[in-house]
């Protein structure tokens, strides 16, 4: 299931901009792609899920009016994947 960018989300969720990625499975949303792949866990078919907030936290996301981000500088512990998942997640 993929929504094609700019349609606002079922869960009423809009947001400006193709860099912004909404998740469809836990609604949040994320600053881009990079933080975005930093919440989704585990692996593919398998036991992929989206991350706690406390998860998200330990990862170096944070969150500011309701977008989840990055800090510049944020050390990159977590082997982060290049998936191109934005949007087709759930
Ligand atoms: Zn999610
Ligand atoms: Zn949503």
């Amino acid at each position: 299931m993929s929504r094609k960018l700019g349609v606002p989300c079922e869960c009423g969720a809009a947001w400006p901009g193709t860099r912004i990625c909404h998740c469809i499975g836990c609604h949040r949303t994320f600053t881009g792609e990079r933080p975005f792949d930093a919440h989704r866990l585990g692996n593919h078919g398998v036991d992929r899920r989206c991350a706690t907030e406390a998860e998200m936290s330990i990862k170096g996301l944070r969150e500011r009016a309701g977008r989840w981000y990055r800090p510049v500088g944020a050390k990159r512990t977590i082997t982060e994947e290049s998936t191109n998942e934005c949007l087709a997640a759930a």
